[in-house]
C-alpha cells in the first residue's frame, strides 16, 4: 500500500451547515478536489455523541450531503459517504482507544467545552470522539485534514496516535512490507480558508456552531435573504463607529468578526474593507454585509432545496460513495489487524 496524497474532511449531521463551516472548511475543500483525491464525509457517528432525535438525525444527513453538493462538491470526482456505512470507522476507533492515552484526551477543549459543567453526566463517545476522528482519517491514511481552526488541537491528536502506533508495532510493521516503519502517515491539517474561525453573531468570544441553541447566533446556508438581514441587524456590536485601520479592532471581537465576514464574502482583505467603511456606523455596514452574504449563499440555498426534493437521489449518492470510501477503508482495517496481531479469516 503506497501512500499517496489523499483529503479526508467531515462535517457533522447536528444541523444545517453554517457560514463558519463554509468559510473555515468548505471553501477549501472545494479548491482541493481540482489537485487532490478527496474523500468528504458526513460524521454521523460523531453527532451521536450528543443526543440526536432520530428522524431528525436522519434528515440532517441528507441535508448535509445536499448542502456539500450544492456548495460545489462534485460526488464523481469526491467521494461522499456517511461515515456508519463504512464500519472500518467504528473498528479502527475502537484500537485508537486502546493506543491513546487518558492524558491526551484529558487535554483537549471541545470535550470541556461541549461538557460543560455536568462533565459526569457527558456520553464516553464525546470524550472519545478525537480517536473516532483519528481513525477517520488515518483509515484511509489521509496525509491532508483541511479543517476549521477549532479542530487544531483534535489534528495534533491524531498525529501522536499514529505515531505511536508505528512506534508501537514497528516490528510488526516493518514486517508487513513497510520497510521505512511507517504506517499511518501524520496527517496535515489545511487550516486555510478565508476566516478558520467566525464567531457567534450574539457574542464574539463563542465560535459559530450548529448546536448553539440560538439559531440567531449563526447564518445557516439555507437562511434566505430576508433570515440573514434579520440575524446581521440583530448582531451583537459596539457603540464605538467602524475603525480605519485593522489594529483598531483589537479587544473588539464583535467588530472583528464581522469585518472578517465580510472580507472573506467579499474575497477583500480585512484592512481593503476598513478603508471603505472605516468612520461608519455598524447600521450602513450590516446592510452591506447582509447583501453580501444573501448573494453568495441565496443559490447554495436554492440548490440544496432542489436536492432535498428528491431524498432518494441523494442516498443513491451516499450509497455509492460508501462503496468507494468501503474500498479503501477495509484494506487498511485488514492490515491494522495483521499488525496488531488480531486472527481474521
Ligand atoms: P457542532 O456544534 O455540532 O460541533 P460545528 O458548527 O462545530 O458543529 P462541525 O461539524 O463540528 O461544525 O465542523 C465541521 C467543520 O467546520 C470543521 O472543519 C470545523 O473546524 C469547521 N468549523 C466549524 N465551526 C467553524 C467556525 N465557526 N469557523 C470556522 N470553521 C468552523
Ligand atoms: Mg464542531
Amino acid at each position: 500500500m503506497k501512500l499517496t496524497p489523499r483529503v479526508f474532511s467531515g462535517m457533522q449531521p447536528t444541523g444545517s451547515l453554517h457560514l463558519g463551516n463554509y468559510l473555515g472548511a468548505m471553501l477549501q475543500w472545494i479548491e482541493l478536489q481540482k489537485t487532490h483525491e478527496c474523500i468528504y464525509c458526513v460524521v454521523d457517528l460523531h453527532a451521536i455523541t450528543v443526543w440526536q432525535e432520530p428522524d431528525e438525525l436522519r434528515r440532517a444527513i441528507r441535508q448535509v450531503t445536499a448542502a456539500y453538493i450544492a456548495s460545489g462538491l462534485d460526488p464523481k470526482k469526491s467521494i461522499l459517504f456517511n461515515q456508519s456505512q463504512v464500519a472500518a470507522h467504528a473498528e479502527l476507533a475502537w484500537v485508537f482507544n486502546c493506543v491513546a492515552r487518558l492524558g491526551w484526551l484529558n487535554r483537549m477543549t471541545q470535550f470541556k467545552e461541549k461538557a460543560g459543567k455536568d462533565r459526569e453526566n457527558a456520553s464516553v463517545g464525546l470524550y472519545a470522539y478525537p480517536n473516532l476522528m483519528a481513525a477517520d482519517i488515518l483509515g484511509y491514511r489521509a496525509t491532508h485534514v483541511p479543517v476549521g481552526e477549532d479542530q487544531k488541537q483534535h489534528l495534533e491528536l491524531a498525529r501522536d496516535i499514529a505515531q505511536k502506533f508505528n512506534n508501537d508495532f514497528r516490528k510488526e510493521i516493518i514486517a508487513a512490507g513497510f520497510e521505512d516503519g511507517i504506517f499511518f502517515p501524520q496527517p496535515d491539517p489545511v487550516i486555510t480558508g478565508p476566516a478558520t474561525r467566525v464567531m457567534s453573531l450574539r457574542d464574539g468570544t463563542r465560535k459559530m456552531s450548529k448546536s448553539d441553541p440560538s439559531d440567531l447566533s449563526r447564518i445557516n446556508l439555507t437562511d434566505d435573504a430576508d433570515t440573514i438581514a434579520k440575524k446581521v441587524q440583530k448582531a451583537k456590536t459596539d457603540p464605538e463607529p467602524l475603525p480605519s485601520e485593522v489594529e483598531g479592532l483589537a479587544s473588539r471581537p464583535e467588530a472583528e468578526n464581522l469585518v472578517g465576514i465580510y472580507a472573506a464574502l467579499a474575497r477583500r482583505t480585512k484592512t481593503d474593507v476598513l478603508k471603505e467603511f472605516g468612520g461608519a456606523q455598524f447600521s450602513g455596514f450590516k446592510k452591506s454585509l447582509a447583501e453580501i452574504a444573501a448573494e453568495r449563499l441565496g443559490p447554495i440555498a436554492t440548490e440544496t432545496k432542489r436536492l432535498l426534493d428528491d431524498p432518494t437521489h441523494i442516498d443513491a449518492i451516499l450509497a455509492d460513495g460508501s462503496a468507494r470510501a468501503r474500498a479503501l477503508a477495509e484494506p487498511v482495517m485488514n492490515k491494522v489487524k495483521d499488525i496488531v496481531g488480531l486472527i481474521r479469516s
